[in-house]
């Protein structure tokens, strides 16, 4: 590995003060089950490797105006294991619980998976189907982009260099909702999913979808949400028919490529068949049948 400099600022602005200067020259380290390797392997080689700061706004589970605010250093095994999010955003808690093993959640964050910006993260197509937004910091200023609008390919996100993600905004979900999470890979535990797939569905008393959301890992160069298959579903309610013809959707919207953990054609037919078991779930449980 390269020889670099490490600094654990206090706070805040002393870390906002570093990257202003350093820009593309520093990295944030905040688990680094990531970051690490990455610098193993050579693929990058900061000059300075900067601890992001134990304490507010990067740390904390947060409730307010219907909102849940999530630090970007809270681990996988907190998202995991809060009342909070188990309760509110039980999505994000099974989409966490799916990540590495115990020792790997343990470090991992939710601003590290986010930041790495796989195809492939785990949480990330949960965070997609709940409409979270990440809040970016820098010095003299911030802004709050919807996730979706954050991955622009493989590795690849909308942030500037002397940014920081310093939390996650999630809109709690409200009425008769059901959701689902389904990560395909080869081994159950410490392993990349071939497809993961997300659904978030909320009904009306007649079991009507009033709204719908789905989101796939790993099947195109950014985590992607599919539309057109969300819009076909509002409006009804699910049967068999419905269900296909939302999964043919599903499989239009992904573009795999072949890698060593499946081929395109083998993730195509999975995005079919995951996004009919997802949604499935996601409207059995809004009607109360699971
Ligand atoms: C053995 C093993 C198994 C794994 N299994 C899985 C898995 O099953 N599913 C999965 O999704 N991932 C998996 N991963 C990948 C990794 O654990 C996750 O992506 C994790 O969430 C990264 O978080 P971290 O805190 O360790 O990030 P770090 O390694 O600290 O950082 C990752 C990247 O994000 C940047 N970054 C971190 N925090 C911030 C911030 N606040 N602001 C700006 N930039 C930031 C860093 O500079 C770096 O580029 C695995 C990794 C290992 C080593």
């Amino acid at each position: 590995m390269h020889w670099f400099d490490y600094c654990a600022p206090k706070g805040l602005d002393e870390a906002l003060d570093i990257f202003a200067e350093y820009g593309e020259r520093a990295r944030a380290l905040a688990g680094g089950t990531d970051l690490v390797l990455f610098m193993e392997r050579g693929k990058l080689k900061p000059e300075l490797v900067v601890e992001v700061p134990s304490c507010s706004p990067f740390v904390g589970i947060e409730t307010a105006n219907n909102q849940i605010r999530i630090g970007s250093r809270t681990t996988m095994r907190e998202l995991e294991t809060s009342p909070v999010v188990r309760e509110k955003l039980p999505i994000l808690a099974e989409a966490a619980g799916k990540v590495g093993s115990l020792q790997v959640r343990n470090l991992a964050t939710i601003g590290g998976n986010i930041c790495t910006a796989s195809p492939a993260g785990d949480t990330l197509p949960a965070l997609l189907v709940l409409d979270a937004s990440v809040k970016l910091v820098r010095k003299g200023g911030e802004r709050v982009i919807p996730i979706k609008d954050f991955f622009v390919g493989p590795g690849e996100t909308i942030r500037h260099p002397e940014e920081l993600l310093s939390e996650v905004i999630l809109p709690i979900p409200s009425g008769r909702f059901g959701w689902s999470f389904y990560k395909l890979s080869v081994r159950r535990y410490m392993d990349i999913a071939i497809v993961n797939a997300a659904a978030l569905v909320i009904v009306d008393d007649d079991g009507g979808i009033i709204d719908a959301r789905l989101a796939f890992g790993s099947v195109a160069p950014t985590p992607i949400r599919v539309v057109e298959a969300e819009e076909r579903l509002k409006g009804n309610t699910l049967d068999e028919t419905l269900l296909d013809e939302v999964a043919r959707l599903a499989q239009a919207a992904s573009r795999p490529i072949t890698d060593q953990r499946g081929t395109a054609e083998y993730r195509r037919i999975m995005v079919y068949r995951l996004a009919k078991r997802v949604v499935k779930e996601a409207y059995e449980r809004a009607i109360g049948q699971k």
